[in-house]
């Protein structure tokens, strides 16, 4: 009920699956046939996005974390219907540019559900959250304090912080963003003499994190940033950024945990405490599932090699950007057949770097053939590219509400 309402979604049709008439591969396949049948499309890749794994993540976020204000990162993934049914859900936003504030802006989500949480922004994209009224930053140097004091120093501030451990995140940010420890000091008394309203502390543990022990290490370094800050007389900080780095299942209840007990050994004493997080891949991962379709096929012995229609370019450059493991299965019904085959799989592009699978077993399959890539909604369609002429940003979207009743 709530997602049909979602403003993203208005003037889109949610297919209704259900255990007993409709699951997710019927989908695809009734897609399939219509899209051909009407010749349009034909043989383009397509995403279904399920929004009902979205609100049951949502449901399981808010269970978990209920002291935890989730701000989806739109980077992980723009597309406007998760966005709009993530506003209806009643998730806040962390936008990084001009553009991604205007898309969650678009829905009719006010701007005080937006965190611009990009610690370096240009000075034009400074002035546009000024002038709608995102009120709210991070920053983690000298340099990005001027800008704010020139060109919006009504804005709150959260100092960003280097995490204390993100090796092993499928994405480590800790080399480009966060102040070191011995230049939180500085940067505190920097915007003291600025007049600016430091309001609390941000970190990321790094994107995909494995080591979820970070968390723990992170809070601590957090709480003694909010105690320097007492110690040099400013106002009291009063918001605590966790930032993004959980998965679904299989990490997120250990994450759950690492955190709450943490919050509760550092933050449990502090009066008026907000906490906020920027989960990305969390919303985003599994509510998307790709399809592909096979427009080569070569034989070379028992080899078989596949050319389809979206690759390292496109949707499948999180291989690359986001070290992640893709796989897939097979839509036709030749996967009735029993007898697999090693199978390279390959994007479209003129590329020999444009590879996605090696030694996957498969089938036989036939050119026209589909492929089913699930899971693959976090940094892939948002990151791919227009190389060679196939356009990531123009694959369509399918939207779904998977309802287990
Ligand atoms: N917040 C910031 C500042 C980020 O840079 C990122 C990802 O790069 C995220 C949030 C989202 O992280 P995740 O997808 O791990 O939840």
């Amino acid at each position: 009920q709530v997602i049909s309402g979602a403003p993203g979604v208005r003037g889109s049709r949610v297919t209704i699956l259900t255990k007993d008439s409709l699951n997710l591969i019927d989908f695809m396949e009734s897609i399939i046939f219509k899209t051909q049948k009407v010749g349009e499309n034909e043989h383009e890749p397509f995403y279904v996005l399920d929004l009902g794994v979205v609100a049951s993540l949502y449901d399981k976020w808010i269970q978990s974390l209920p002291m935890v204000h989730p701000f989806y990162a739109v980077k992980c993934n723009p597309e406007p219907a998760l966005l709009g049914a993530l506003a209806a859900l009643g998730s806040n936003f962390d936008c990084a540019s001009r553009a991604e504030i205007e898309a969650v802006l678009a829905l009719g989500v006010s701007s005080d559900r937006i965190i611009y949480a990009n610690p370096c922004k240009a000075v034009s994209h400074i002035k546009y959250a000024a002038s709608v009224g995102v009120n709210l930053t991070t920053f983690d140097s000298r340099e990005e304090l001027d800008k704010i004091r020139k060109w919006h120093p009504k804005c709150a501030l959260l100092i960003r912080v280097k995490g204390p451990d993100d090796s092993g995140a499928r994405s480590p940010l800790g080399a480009k963003y966060g102040a070191l420890e011995d230049e939180v000091e500085p940067l505190l008394q920097a915007s003291q003499a600025a007049q600016l309203n430091v309001t609390g502390v941000s970190f990321h543990i790094g994107s995909g994190a494995m080591k979820l022990h970070a968390y723990r290490g992170a809070i601590a370094a957090a709480k003694e940033v909010f105690d320097t800050a007492a110690r040099l007389g400013m106002p009291k900080l009063r918001v605590l950024n966790i930032g993004g780095g959980f998965t679904a299942d299989p990490y997120f209840d250990e994450a759950v945990s690492v955190v709450k007990s943490s919050l509760q050994t550092h933050f449990a004493i502090v009066p008026g405490l907000s906490i906020m997080s920027e989960p990305g891949r969390f919303f985003a991962e599994s509510a998307f599932t790709l399809a592909a379709n096979i427009i080569g096929k070569r034989v070379r012995g028992d080899l078989r090699e596949y050319w389809i229609n979206d690759g390292i370019y496109g949707s499948m450059n999180c291989i690359v950007n986001d070290n992640a493991t893709v796989t897939c299965m097979p839509l036709t019904s030749s996967s009735k057949v029993s007898k697999n085959y090693s199978s390279t799989v390959f994007g479209p592009t003129c590329d020999a770097f444009d590879t996605i699978l090696k030694g996957h077993q498969l089938p036989e399959l036939r050119v026209s053939d589909w492929l089913v890539f699930p899971k693959m909604g976090a940094y892939a369609a948002s990151t791919g590219s227009r190389f060679n002429g196939f356009d990531t940003g123009a694959i369509s979207t399918y939207l779904a509400y998977s309802n287990p009743s």
